[in-house]
């Protein structure tokens, strides 16, 4: 008999936008494998369990998928609780989908806890809708991340079509995440705001547009960070021009 495998989202950073259900199930773990960006107040939870890193943020220390996927079927034979801790949600842009694929071929019995993606805790603190009446009826989520065999820049096909568009693991390409924009069409003046950290008390916001993104981009730490692009976001930059309440209470969010 095996155990059960759970993905666990553990939300964009901050220890208190986790669900209960996720820490009712830290409490319970026997083991816990989570990423890099995971808050150590968040893998405390996890009183009793033993916590292996396998953090995976590019450029920095990772470990092979594969060899992920092998340590969570190897616990399972083990453990009767394993938790796969990600950052926000599991769903996206969390490679969840190579660990399901291992673990039902593997027999092993897996559940899924959403967890807040990072999309929804910035758009919480710049209190600025994905969505408005009459003005932005469609978001896309996507990364220009390139993985072997993806289509070159559909992303960006995709991305300008909607209405707004947040684009993850896109701050550290700024330059070609601006000009695929603008070669499919967005123009140069469409407002965009970079949050970095969102939800963490290191937050930094910074306001531009589209077509100066590369230079704004200059400003982002090292933290992660998401660009967000659409009509909606006017509003942001006119914010903090103005410095109105509340983008004039994010601290950071003058250095644009
Ligand atoms: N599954 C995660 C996304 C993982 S991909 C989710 O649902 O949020 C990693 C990317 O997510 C980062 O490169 C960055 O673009 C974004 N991200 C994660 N946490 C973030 C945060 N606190 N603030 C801003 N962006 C974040």
């Amino acid at each position: 008999m095996s155990g059960t495998v759970y993905l666990v989202g553990a939300g964009p950073g901050a220890p208190d936008l986790l669900t209960l259900r996720a820490a009712r199930l830290l409490a319970r773990a026997d083991i816990v494998f989570h990423d890099a960006l995971v808050h150590p107040e968040t893998l405390a939870l996890a009183e009793r369990a033993v916590k292996v890193a396998v953090g995976k943020r590019s450029g920095k220390l990772s470990t092979a998928q594969r060899f992920i996927n092998k340590q969570l079927i190897d616990a399972a034979h083990k453990y009767q609780i394993v938790v796969r801790l990600k950052g926000g949600d599991p769903m996206l842009f969390g490679r969840a989908q190579e660990e399901i694929d291992a673990l039902v071929e593997a027999r092993i019995t897996l559940e899924i806890v959403p967890g807040i993606s990072a999309a929804f805790a910035a758009s919480a603190e710049l209190q600025c809708s994905l969505t408005r009446r009459a003005l932005a009826r469609s978001v896309v989520f996507a990364t220009p991340r390139e993985a072997a065999g993806s289509k070159q820049n559909e992303w960006a096909k995709a991305a300008a079509a909607a209405d707004t568009a947040v684009l993850y693991m896109a701050a550290g390409e700024a330059e070609h995440v601006s000009a695929a924009l603008m070669a499919n069409g967005v123009p140069a003046s469409r407002a965009v705001v970079i949050v970095e950290n969102a939800s963490d008390t290191t937050r930094k916001v910074i306001a531009t547009t589209v077509g100066e993104l590369p230079a704004a981009a200059q400003g982002v730490g090292d933290g992660p960070a998401l660009v967000m692009v659409g009509e909606v976001y006017a509003d942001v930059q006119a914010a903090i021009n103005a410095e109105v309440f509340p983008l004039s209470l994010l601290p950071s969010c003058k250095t644009a």
